[in-house]
């Protein structure tokens, strides 16, 4: 077994320790597999550990991924998710390519990739990124704007509204990690009241992940965890 395979055995069954310990039913927390900046052959390794679901954050890089599994591997089914910045000039690979967008932060972006989605794909899966700590330097929408954008997503015929995402502040103890966690976990449940196919929390990554089960997550987001400590060098 390789080192990338044992690390997802690992996760996976810390995924389902933390599941049990707060109650949660086995099964609960799908773990999404963060692959940016690594090459297709960790991906492929990946995939031998029977994992599906991958993450990229950078749309060059993340489309030619796609594209080469699309090609070469087509047998594999694997579940694209765009978790990075999108900047509006870029919204059209993102709609031809990719399965779920977690970081739908404004109108613009919405309307975009709903407009660029190709006829025929499924609808894409949508989560509103919010930021939860009101720092001016952190992407995403505030609380209280939430609503409002969920209004547009779910009046899109090709994007499907499925709850939201966030990228706390990172902090190393857990109570505080709770915190922040729990304000997201709120603000799904009130988007649920009003959009019932809203059932989607993204939080939690490799230094967090079990505060964020804790508080309801529903996919974690691991990188590092995984594949190793990532180089920049090559994405300044
Ligand atoms: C890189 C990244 C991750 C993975 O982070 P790790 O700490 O390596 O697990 C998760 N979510 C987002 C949005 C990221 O950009």
């Amino acid at each position: 077994m390789t080192s990338i395979q044992q690390n997802i055995e690992l996760i996976t069954s810390q995924i389902a320790q933390a599941e049990q310990k707060c109650g949660r039913a086995q099964g609960d927390v799908q773990l999404l597999a963060v692959s940016k900046t690594k090459p297709i052959e960790a991906i492929l390794d990946a995939c031998q550990a029977g994992q599906r679901r991958f993450g990229e954050n950078y749309v060059q890089e993340g489309v030619s991924k796609v594209v080469h599994f699309n090609e070469q591997h087509g047998d594999i089914d694997i579940e694209w998710h765009f978790i990075g910045p999108i900047q509006s000039n870029k919204t059209r690979p993102v709609a031809e390519h990719f399965d779920w967008v977690h970081t739908v932060d404004r109108a613009k972006i919405a309307q975009r990739l709903n407009d660029q989605r190709p006829q025929g794909m499924k609808p894409i899966q949508v989560l509103i990124q919010v930021n939860t700590s009101s720092e001016a330097s952190k992407s995403g929408v505030d609380s209280e704007q939430v609503l409002e954008l969920a209004q547009l997503i779910s009046s899109l015929p090709n994007l499907t509204l499925r709850g939201v995402m966030s990228i706390p502040e990172n902090v190393s103890d857990y109570q505080s990690q709770l915190i922040a966690f729990k304000a997201l976990a709120e603000v799904k449940n009130l988007l649920a009241e009003k959009h019932p196919q809203v059932d989607t929390l993204s939080m939690g990554m490799s230094g967090d992940m079990e505060a964020a089960i804790e508080a309801g997550s529903t996919i974690v987001r691991i990188g590092t965890a995984i594949f190793g400590a990532r180089d920049y060098s090559n994405k300044a």
